[in-house]
């Protein structure tokens, strides 16, 4: 604050033409979208271009076409397979292998499961971590927070997200999911309930009112925008719509769109949730237009993990198609999300678009994850992390103008030791165009082996386990995977006795 202040006084006093106002910043988060979520292609063909499959027949984005036109797109963007640790990843620059949150944080109870690590974090984020808002705040960033939190249990510190850097919180606490997403329901807020369930918090001028939540989240923050933009502060906003997870409440404004579509009523529902949240995506675009920041605003798109589209009986296999797997699970399905950086308008002039120039309507191949915003938010902004501070993430700035990053390692380390939620017990390990998958225990899926093998480049669908033939390929893979979760200081499941770890093994 006392640096905002100085900041201020410096600028009223005259300051040189060169120190252009500090960039505002959107993380725009989307719960449980998958990258085939979108009428958005990211897939590409054998010669890069951009593919439609079916899905992207079905769903209605035109804001994210929009802000795909302005900006770049990435196709291996890699998220963990379910919230929490994607959340905390984003907000601390580290794999959750180390944050050691590996699994979606139950508000009430350790969630380990039954032969989850008695050492992981279920307890979140703490006041005194380092986080991307305290920096940011440090940095004389008003810090915003929309939507939902889902950093800590509610009766911990990670629970507010103002313990941990946001200047303003609306509507984040320690639930994954609304109660519901009707203003006439309160969003979950139930008269005379025990227990505060998967209430909302706040939003009470909107209750009893047709305002759907992702609307009244939206309107939310536009307001917050309005005011740090009044009073001349940058804005970092971390803007997490509680869409499009379940419960699947059909959004009344978008109904009409799928109801000759011939898919089950919950997907139908799903539909309007993901339309809802892109017209949320277009209000914030069109209020920084309206506002005149839209030149000066980085605008960071992206989902938590892969789909739960609830497609029907098949729905399994067939959310993410022609992905393998979903939510949770330890194929591509389970973590590859969409990721979209534009500046909301493009100026030449811009200082800041000088230093990062983002071409239009492009798509970047190479992986990166969701611990890579904090390193390239942080960079961007001219703050650093605390010396001793350990970040996993590197900065997308090579790969953000379009161009490949050879310096850049291609792999991601994706640990779940865990059970039962989708997938059990698993590590995979990305590394070029392979990927492997451990199994601490054996299952149907892995055709009873600890490992799953494929080539992404010649088989991006996992349908051939090469694990079984290509050994020495296993193997250095193996060797890879182990070296990475050393590294991040991983935490492994037990043994039935309850204490022995369960590691993985090179076969
Ligand atoms: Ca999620």
């Amino acid at each position: 604050m006392i640096r905002f202040v100085l900041c201020a006084l410096l600028l009223a006093l005259g300051s040189p033409a060169s120190a252009a106002a500090p960039p505002n910043i959107i993380i725009f988060l989307v719960d449980d979208m998958g990258v085939m979520d979108t009428s958005l292609p990211f897939l590409t063909d054998a010669a890069g271009q951009p593919k439609r499959y079916p899905l992207n027949d079905y769903y209605r984005t035109p804001n994210m076409e929009r802000l795909a036109a302005r900006g770049i797109r990435f196709n291996n963007f890699c998220a963990m397979s379910v919230c929490s640790p994607t959340r905390i990843s984003i907000l601390t620059g580290q794999n959750a292998a180390r944050h050691h949150t590996t699994n979606w944080i139950n508000p009430d109870k350790d969630n380990a499961g039954p032969q989850g690590p008695p050492d992981w974090n279920w307890q979140g984020l703490k006041k005194t971590d380092v986080t991307l808002p305290h920096l940011m705040e440090d940095n004389g960033y008003r810090t915003i927070h929309v939507g939902k939190g889902h950093f800590g249990p509610r009766a911990f510190e990670g629970a507010e997200p103002k313990n941990l850097g946001f200047d303003i919180n609306i509507a984040g606490c320690s639930i994954g999911a609304p109660g519901s997403y009707y203003g006439m329901e309160n969003y979950g807020n139930r008269k005379g309930a025990k227990k505060p369930g998967a209430a909302v918090p706040g939003l009470e001028k909107y209750w009893g009112t047709q305002t759907f939540l992702t609307e009244a989240l939206t309107l939310e923050a536009k307001d917050a925008v309005s005011g740090a933009v009044k009073e001349k502060q940058p804005f970092f906003l971390y803007f997490a719509n509680y869409a499009v997870h379940a419960p699947f409440n059909s959004d009344p404004r978008f109904a009409d769109h799928y109801k000759d579509s011939g898919k089950p009523e919950a997907a139908q529902a799903f539909a309007t949730l993901i339309e809802g949240m892109d017209k949320s995506l277009g209000d914030m675009l069109d209020h920084l237009d309206a506002l005149g920041v839209a030149d000066n605003t980085l605008i960071f798109f992206l989902g938590d993990n892969g789909s739960d589209a609830p497609l029907g009986d098949e729905h399994a296999v067939a959310c993410a198609a022609p992905l393998r797997g979903k939510k949770g699970a330890h194929y591509e399905g389970g973590m590859r999300v969409p990721f979209i950086a534009a500046w909301a308008k493009a100026d030449s002039e811009n200082e800041y678009q000088k230093k990062l120039p983002i071409p239009a309507g492009v798509i970047q191949p190479q992986i990166a994850a969701v611990y890579d915003l904090f390193p390239t938010i942080l960079n961007l902004t001219g703050k650093q992390s605390p010396k001793d501070y350990i970040v996993d993430g590197s900065k997308l700035d090579t790969l953000l103008t379009g161009k490949a990053d050879p310096e850049r390692k291609e792999e991601f380390l994706m640990h779940y030791p865990h059970s039962p939620h989708r997938s059990n017990y698993f590590t995979s390990y990305r590394l070029g165009d392979w990927k492997v998958i451990y199994h601490y225990v054996p299952s149907v899926d892995s055709e009873n082996s600890h490992y799953q093998l494929y080539n992404l480049k010649k088989d991006p669908f996992e349908q051939t386990n090469l694990a079984p033939t290509e050994t020495a390929e296993l193997r250095r893979m193996m060797e890879g995977l182990i070296a990475a979760m050393n590294r991040e200081d991983a935490v492994y499941p037990v043994d039935k006795d309850g204490t022995t770890r369960m590691k993985p093994q090179i076969p």
